[in-house]
């Protein structure tokens, strides 16, 4: 079984994904928690480039976040789901359908053509929309911002109108929770919504 979390900065994904993977491992499941991106040793030297290197064209930052996640899918995804481990992943193919798609400008249906050729096709099970107002999320941050964090108000409206109408789109895949609830009351919903898809 495949979960991504998704939203903006400071939304809660990360608290998320914790929770969920101590709930499962209490339950006996394996789980393999991992993130996009930064989920291999190649992603964390991509993370550097992209979020802390020189200045990227939206086409290079795009191409950048598809081959962290060619390499993450291929070599430590699709391998965890083929022994049956539960994969939890901290941002996946829509983060980039919306902030290189929509907040960046390249288009959202190009993104996601690119998105899913680098993953031959593979989407999540369930994909958890942790959505909050940028404004509250951005604030809940501590430290140095990265570049796309400090990338101005608009942007970060433009990439949460961008998750809302992709997860209305399709409800089959997509939990649309309010951040702004308690994280044990988010995390309530998640395992409610999950466990169907976990079988016996
Ligand atoms: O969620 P995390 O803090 O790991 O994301 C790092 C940064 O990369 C965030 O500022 C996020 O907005 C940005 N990002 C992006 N496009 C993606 C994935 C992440 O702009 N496809």
């Amino acid at each position: 079984v495949f979960v991504s979390f998704e939203g903006g900065d400071g939304v809660g994904k990360s608290t998320q994904v914790a929770l969920l993977g101590h709930h499962l491992a209490a339950l006996g499941r394996e789980v393999v928690v991992t993130r996009e991106p930064g989920g291999t040793p190649l992603g964390i030297e991509l993370r550097r480039a992209v979020l802390h290197g020189d200045e990227l064209d939206p086409r290079t930052e795009a191409l950048l976040y598809a081959a962290d996640r060619a390499h993450h899918v291929a070599s430590l995804v699709r391998p965890a789901l083929a022994r049956g481990a539960v994969v939890l992943t901290d941002r996946y193919l829509d983060s980039s359908v919306a902030y290189q798609g929509s907040g960046r400008g390249l288009g959202a249906d190009e993104v996601e053509r690119l998105s899913l050729w680098a993953v031959d096709e593979l989407l999540p099970h369930l994909t958890v929309l942790l959505d909050l107002d940028p404004v509250v999320g951005l604030a809940r941050l501590t430290g140095d911002p990265d570049r796309l964090e400090s990338a101005g108000d608009e942007f970060h409206r433009r990439t949460r109108e961008a998750f809302l109408a992709r997860a209305a789109a399709d409800p089959a895949r997509w939990l649309v929770l309010d951040a702004s609830q308690p994280a044990e009351d988010v995390a309530a919903q998640v395992r409610e919504r999950l466990a169907p898809l976990l079988g016996p």
